[in-house]
């Protein structure tokens, strides 16, 4: 299964494009099947029923605001940062649904959390019902946010994508087909990527424009990231560090510091810095999710600032070759196993954006498509039953630092198949079977719950 670059690298609201992201698109899309059905006029009352993993950590990550924003029909890319739409909802005792119609709406009352029901089909489950004056039922669907805010609906969970294949020319189901195509069309894996794209979106050009504003998008959050301080929010009391990090460095400098090991600061400060913004609910690009989106901006601008580019155009084009190389690797995850930590914990998040961030980086240095495939390889392997545990299900701790540490390995992945040939033993293909395995059998305390691992053991929330 082809996915796009668009869909996987996409534009929402932190912290979490599961817990979030996901649940936006589910209720908003309920909320267009009932207007479809000419049944919103008879709309009186909408109770939503959240399961498994969106009921244990949806509060700490957000889940019942983005399933107000869905029901008031808003998109991730329209939200206005400056408007607290829940506020005026908890302070009317409304909500008024697409815009179109309202009706009487209370968190606390229309929002029941199941944490102890988990759905069969995936972990993360959520059921809205829409009733008429007389209480029957207007309309009742149940949807599953399975990861890096894709959803499904119960009849369609088994296809883990909500619209129909593309019509590519460059198919591919595993590693092993991309790398053949790529062999036989002498390519990379880049270049395929952006004539799949081209067939499916159109102009070079207008292609090449929207892959650099999500990388402006993503760069922007580094430098947004690292002028606040504060706390963030959730009540954990977690301090935001990116500002005061990058500070000390640049005094560092001004001492004439002659640390060899700047670049490894650097990385850690511009991860943290956008996955400080990820907590705090800013307009994220899934990088493959909100909770690692982090990882990849970080060794996007240690590419810009450590790769030899002569000028900008060669930056730009780095960039781009960075991202549609990422985005096959993910295409990868996507078809073979998952990139949802309530489905296999953290390796499926953090671990595959390392994947990607490794492969992308190695193309961007000049790597052919062995090294680039070795250098996704290492990245995960060395992420492999990495658990998912969230204190108090907020995004922050392990989660911020793991993006700090993720980006790093990436870097040295990429360095490390970069030396050598390309030539290596374990395929991606095998390593990406081995994170599913791995993901499937881990006790799923360990699956974005908070009911095990750190967060259980940390601190008492
Ligand atoms: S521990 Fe990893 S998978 Fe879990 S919420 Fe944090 S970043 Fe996401």
């Amino acid at each position: 299964m082809y996915y796009s670059l668009f869909e996987i690298f996409s534009i929402g609201i932190g912290p979490s494009s599961s817990h979030t992201v996901g649940p936006m698109k589910a209720a908003k899309r309920f909320i267009d099947n009932l207007i479809a059905q000419n049944k919103l006029s008879k709309l009186e009352h909408l109770h939503t029923n959240l399961y498994g993993s969106l009921a244990l950590t949806g509060i700490g990550h957000g889940t019942l605001n983005a399933i107000v924003y869905g029901f008031m029909g808003i998109s991730a890319e329209d939200i206005n940062p400056q408007k607290d739409y829940i506020k005026e909802v908890n302070e009317s005792g409304e909500i008024n649904i697409a815009n179109m119609h309202t009706i009487a709406f209370s968190m606390e009352r229309d929002i029941t959390l199941e944490k102890k029901i988990y759905l069969p089909e995936h972990s993360n489950g959520m059921k809205f019902t829409a009733y008429d004056e007389k209480n029957n039922i207007l309309l009742e669907e149940t949807y599953f946010s399975v990861g890096g805010g894709t959803i499904a609906r119960q009849d369609e969970i088994g296809q883990r994508i909500d619209r129909k294949p593309y019509d590519v020319p460059y198919k591919f189901n595993n590693c092993a087909e991309l790398m053949e195509i790529c062999r036989q069309n002498k390519m990379s894996i880049a270049e395929l990527v952006l004539q799949n794209e081209k067939a499916i979106w159109g102009g070079k050009i207008k292609i090449s424009k929207q892959i650099l504003k999500l990388v402006s998008i993503m760069q922007e959050n580094i430098d947004i990231g690292i002028s606040k301080d504060g706390i963030l929010p959730g009540g954990l009391k977690v301090k935001r560090h990116a500002k005061e990090m990058y500070e000390r460095l640049l005094n560092r400098f001004e001492s004439n510091d002659t640390d060899s090991l700047t670049a490894i600061d650097w990385i850690n400060i511009w991860a943290f810095a956008v996955a400080e913004e990820n907590a705090c609910g800013g307009r994220m690009v899934t990088a493959p999710t909100m909770g690692s989106a982090g990882l990849i901006p970080a060794v996007i601008r240690y590419m810009e600032r450590y790769g030899k580019f002569r000028n900008d155009a060669d930056r730009q084009n780095a960039s781009i070759t960075f991202m549609a190389t990422a985005s096959a690797i993910c295409s990868l995850y996507r078809s073979n196993a998952s990139i949802s930590g309530a489905e296999v914990g953290c390796q499926g998040e953090i671990g595959v954006a390392c994947s990607m961030a490794a492969g992308g980086l190695a193309a961007a240095l000049g790597g052919n498509n062995q090294q680039i495939e070795n250098a996704a390889e290492i990245a995960m392997e060395h992420n492999l039953g990495l658990t998912c545990d969230p204190i108090c299900g907020l995004v922050q701790v392990p989660c911020i630092e793991r993006n700090a540490m993720g980006a790093i390995k990436a870097v040295n992945a990429a360095r490390l198949a970069l030396q050598r040939t390309g030539a290596h033993i374990v395929s991606l293909d095998s390593i990406i079977k081995t994170m599913y395995e791995t993901g499937l059998s881990l006790n799923s305390d360990y699956k974005e719950t908070s009911l095990a691992g750190i967060a259980k053991n940390a601190i008492n929330c």
